[in-house]
């Protein structure tokens, strides 16, 4: 088990943020865990990773965020104690687990940060339909690299006569991980 022990615990209302009602907390782990981070970048589809200084950023549904360093894990975005501590079990669990498995996992070194607006944009219908429930491609190419859509999404893209660009599509997503918020 890569992940054996936690310290400390620490939550808390920050500042800055004191009109949201949201927590911040962070752990401070025994263990160095920054070994598992390239295979939990591919497993999770880490928002940003920092190979150098060791920090990976994972980017959760409904605004809430995780960063893990070497022996760190900042949480951010909990309504509640209760729901801050359900994450740091979860993000435990997924750390060990995955540690375990590196050996059937393709390490990743890429972040979906990565992704260009305007590379996906060029790979949609361009026609601005509307019918994915944005007023243009460009939102949607947006909302997509954030990962709060999928690519069905985009109905026409599923049309036959757009493929190619649905397979360059996928690929350029699948390049840098990209997976959607809803799929954690
Ligand atoms: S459904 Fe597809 S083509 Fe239509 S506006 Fe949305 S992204 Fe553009």
């Amino acid at each position: 088990m890569l992940l054996e022990k936690v310290i400390t615990y620490e939550i808390f209302r920050p500042k800055m943020d004191s009109s949201k009602e949201v927590l911040h907390s962070i752990a401070t782990l025994a263990d160095d865990i920054s070994p598992a981070f390239p295979y939990i970048n591919t497993e999770l589809g880490g928002w940003d990773y920092d190979q150098r200084n060791q920090v990976l950023l994972l980017k959760l549904s409904a605004g809430k965020w995780i960063t893990l360093h070497a022996q760190k894990i900042a949480i951010r975005g909990a309504r509640d104690i209760e729901e801050s501590r359900a994450l740091l079990e979860w993000i435990k669990g997924q750390i060990n687990d995955i540690y375990d498995r590196r050996d059937l996992i393709t390490p990743r070194y890429t972040g979906q940060a990565g992704l260009k607006v305007i590379n996906i944009l060029k790979l949609l219908p361009m026609t601005n339909c509307k019918l994915c429930g944005y007023a243009t491609c460009m939102a949607y190419a947006t909302a997509l690299r954030e990962g709060e859509i999928t690519l069905p999404d985009c109905l026409p893209l599923m049309e036959e006569r757009y493929r190619e660009k649905r397979e360059n599509l996928q690929a350029y997503l699948e390049s840098f991980g990209w997976r959607a918020l809803d799929a954690t």
